[in-house]
């Protein structure tokens, strides 16, 4: 056999029996070695079928539910092919991406046993996949104390044990400008107010003009949308933002006045007003807006703002209401469309399945700290130790997502050993990664255990 590995990534060769007549053996530059276990089953396929194999790892149930998916780690190929090999490697990559077509005949090999899963899903897999995107914290402030807001409201805030929403932080230019510039380079899109107001950041248009000039594929922000007037749309529509939700809650004055202490009637204008330039401007940039499902909102209410904005937007979300309650997030009350869905995974998963989201997420605080997914940010308030993964002060979140501490925190979640991960341990958020998709009306309804997104069919924004 020919092997052709320039990386070097196979394990020791003298372990292994190549003798396989006319066969390539090429390891991509991945910088992901194969697992010896791998070879073995690689060498023994190959040794019965001279066709062409590649090799794609997968993570069970995790991969099924929407893990990106591992580059390929490794291809055997008949010599004889060597002719028209290189074409036939990029088709076959495309069709892994599902966008080639006619399909080019091969042999995928995704089964990975639990100490595969551990080298590729845990020690390595930082280095082969990248975050989906960046979660950037800009500030711990709001203009708003809406009753539910875990994090301004004020009577939860009474309940904080941690000075985190004490004060007024706000992410530095210099670390705004390291993050574009690395999001850029990497092609990773930003996800901006996430727990607090970002158009209270003094630098947010500036931030997202230059994410967009670094080459930020996608910068998105979410915003109460009070302090959304002409001039600062404008501004932010013009620096490039793709996509905006705007919180909510209400279809009438008397119910926004309670939910979010604020006059309805500038939200709806500002909104409607960000629409009309966004059209004129001819700018790509999908708008959403939310509802929270509040108590004492009535359903009728809820059906309301749904019709209301879907004849303006293309999509809006409705979000069950989440609370703190015995140490973690807590919905009110579940969506129930994915039960059996749910059900199905968590018996194949034996219990619980690998979290995604230390799989497709990275979240950078004001000051540098690095957390992994929303569960831990509505835990600031009332968690003094929630452990960081790292310091954006010091690392660059390269060296942060591949680092130890996110490998073993993914190693933690493979295994479902959660004794040293309270956090995890006492968490339903894993369970939103069900999603069911049924249509109602002309819209298209996409259900998790915490929201619904009505898109209307068709729609390309
Ligand atoms: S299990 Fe919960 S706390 Fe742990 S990573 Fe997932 S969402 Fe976050």
């Amino acid at each position: 056999m020919i092997i052709k590995d320039p990386q070097k990534l196979l394990p020791n060769q003298k372990n292994f029996d190549w003798e396989i007549p006319e066969m390539i053996l090429e390891i991509p530059n991945h910088n992901v070695p194969l697992h010896p276990k791998t070879i073995e089953k690689l060498l023994t396929i190959a040794k019965a079928q001279k066709k062409i194999i590649a090799f794609q790892p997968i993570l069970p149930v995790a991969s099924e539910l929407g893990l990106p998916p591992y580059p390929i780690l490794a291809y055997l190929y008949p010599q004889e092919l060597i002719h028209i090999w290189e074409q036939l490697r990029q088709k076959i990559e495309l069709q892994t991406q599902e966008i080639f077509f006619p399909k080019i005949s091969y042999t995928l090999i995704s089964e990975t046993d639990i100490d595969e899963q551990l080298h590729y899903f845990a020690n390595h897999y930082g280095v082969a996949v990248k975050p989906s995107y960046v979660r950037v914290i800009v500030g711990n402030t709001c203009n708003l104390k809406c009753v539910m807001c875990p994090y301004h409201s004020a009577e939860l805030k009474q309940t904080h044990s941690t000075d985190f929403f004490k004060g007024k932080k706000a992410m530095s230019w210099q670390m705004m400008q390291k993050l574009a510039k690395e999001c850029g380079k990497g092609k990773i899109g930003i996800i901006i107010g996430s727990i607090e107001e970002p158009i209270l950041h003094p630098k947010l248009v500036e931030f997202v003009q230059l994410c967009r000039q670094q080459g930020v594929p996608r910068v998105h922000i979410t915003t109460n949308g009070q302090l959304l007037d002409e001039t600062l749309s404008q501004a932010l529509l013009e620096a490039g933002l793709t996509s905006i939700d705007i919180s909510i809650d209400a279809a009438t004055p008397d119910t926004y006045r309670k939910v979010r202490g604020a006059d309805f009637n500038t939200i709806i204008s500002n909104v409607i007003n960000f629409i009309k330039l966004r059209d004129r401007l001819n700018i790509g940039c999908e708008i959403r807006t939310s509802f929270v499902r509040n108590k004492n909102v009535s359903l009728e209410e809820e059906k309301q703002f749904r019709e209301y904005w879907l004849s303006k937007i293309n999509a809006i979300f409705i979000l069950n209401l989440a609370e703190y309650k015995e140490s973690n997030m807590r919905l009110e009350t579940m969506n129930k469309a994915g039960n059996s869905k749910l059900q199905y995974y968590r018996q194949k998963a034996g219990g619980r399945w690998p979290c995604l989201f230390p799989f497709t997420e990275i979240t950078v605080l004001p000051d540098g700290k690095i957390y992994y997914c929303i569960e831990t940010l509505f835990r600031l308030g009332f968690e003094q130790n929630i452990e960081s993964l790292g310091n954006y002060n010091e690392q660059t979140l390269k060296n942060i997502w591949c680092g130890d501490l996110f490998n073993r925190l993914r190693q933690d979640l493979i295994l479902n050993q959660l004794e040293n991960r309270q956090i995890c341990k006492s968490c339903d958020t894993w369970m939103s990664q069900i999603m069911t998709t049924s249509t109602k009306e002309e819209y298209q309804v996409l259900t998790t255990t915490i929201t619904e997104i009505y898109r209307k069919i068709n729609s390309n924004d």
